[in-house]
């Protein structure tokens, strides 16, 4: 079975649907509540097991309720927990979010415990758990530089190593040149590739150079998703574009998670890239059907039966 290991970061998303969406100072009434698993990590772990590989979930939750919770969760869908760090006297990541009516959405997150992975959390990971051939994934909604030390023990053990580049780290940010250097395989949304270019997003953007232009930095490899339109794939010379497929999209929120998981399961199965992402963008598609992120996320004979 193919092997995946993430590391990354695990929230809970506490939603407030309003009439619309309130004013600084302002108060509005008529809200419903729900409380969803989330955090992209999480996300992307539970996609990457459903989509069939074995997956260890390396991530930190509070010493608390929603901590607990998440961790029953985890166990539950079958992820391997060994390494998730309970951090003592610290929240679990919340996101409190807030959606109107017409779609609109503002979102605060408390990053908590996530924000307290260290590069020393990762280097006394054993050694056992980077293997050659297995895929390794991580993102930026914990610590760049617990991301950097991931990456580096990945590589250095001979792992696929994808950075799936969001939250987008600031156009200007120091962090970009090692965090785009220390990865095979990068996976920015529009927003995100945009920004690792250091340019800004235009329908006629060419995606294509704009993936040049990352691969310059880097990573020999590079997948810019583009929503309803599918993805590009670029690895060296070779450019492919994916479309994606044509579904009735409910709650697009979690796509790129479904997306990403799928990629890194294929990509540990030894699949080529553009054969990968394309797998990926089944998966991506029956996500966006169904509303919520984690529990929107589609089982391998789902994602076969739609790649064929
Ligand atoms: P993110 O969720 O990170 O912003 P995207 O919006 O680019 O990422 O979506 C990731 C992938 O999900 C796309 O490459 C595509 O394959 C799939 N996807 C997203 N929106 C749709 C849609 N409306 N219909 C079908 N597939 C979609």
């Amino acid at each position: 079975m193919a092997r995946v290991v993430v590391i990354g970061s695990s929230n809970t998303d506490m939603t407030v649907r309003l009439p619309r969406l309130p004013e600084a100072g302002e108060t509005v009434l008529g809200g419903a509540f729900t409380t969803t698993p989330g955090g992209k990590g999480a996300n992307q772990a539970v996609a990457a097991r459903r989509a069939g590989a074995e997956v260890v979930f390396v991530a930190a939750v509070g010493d608390d309720e929603l901590g607990r919770q998440a961790l029953a969760l985890f166990r539950r869908e079958g992820l391997d927990v060994s390494h998730v760090r309970v951090v003592d006297q610290t929240a679990s990541g919340v996101a409190l979010i807030f959606v109107g009516d017409d779609g609109e959405n503002m979102i605060g997150v408390a990053s908590g415990a996530n924000a307290r992975i260290e590069p020393e959390d990762v280097d006394r990971l054993p050694a056992s758990l980077f293997r050659r051939g297995d895929v390794l994934l991580t993102g930026l909604e914990i610590p760049h530089r617990a991301a950097v030390a991931a990456m580096r023990r990945g590589r250095d053990a001979g792992m696929i190593v994808i950075l799936n580049p969001a939250p987008a780290p600031a156009a200007a940010s120091p962090d970009v040149a090692e965090l785009l250097a220390s990865a095979d395989v990068v996976t920015p949304n529009r927003l995100e590739a945009s920004a690792l270019a250091g340019i800004s997003p235009r329908p006629e953007t060419d995606w294509a150079d704009c993936a040049r232009r990352l691969m310059a930095k880097g990573p020999r490899a590079v997948v810019i998703t583009l929503g309803a339109e599918g993805c590009l794939t670029a690895e060296g010379d070779r450019f492919d574009r994916i479309a994606a497929r044509r579904v009735v999209a409910v709650d697009t929120v979690g796509a790129g998670d479904a997306f990403n998981g799928a990629l890194a399961v294929a990509l540990a199965e030894n699949r080529p890239l553009a054969e990968a992402a394309a797998w990926a963008a089944a998966a991506s598609a029956l996500a966006v059907t169904r509303p919520g992120a984690q529990s929107a996320l589609p089982r391998r004979e789902a994602i076969d039966y739609l790649a064929r």
